[in-house]
């Protein structure tokens, strides 16, 4: 499972702090997921800062 944050990011920072081994914040304020399979053992906790996101800006190849 492998997680994208596109364009429509606004920084909120949301996804970083819930679930920061996979999202974290750039140097640009916005999200970036890593570019790796995301660990089993993480997709709980990514998928949940995927749907918290208020702008649906994560997502899920
Ligand atoms: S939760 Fe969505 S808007 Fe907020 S930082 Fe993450 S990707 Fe960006």
């Amino acid at each position: 499972m492998k997680f994208f944050v596109n364009e429509k990011c606004i920084g909120c920072t949301l996804c970083a702090s819930i679930c920061p081994m996979v999202f974290s914040m750039n140097d640009r304020g916005v999200s970036e997921a890593i570019e790796s399979e995301v660990e089993p053992a993480f997709e709980e906790t990514a998928i949940e800062a995927m749907n918290s996101c208020p702008v649906n800006a994560i997502e899920q190849h």
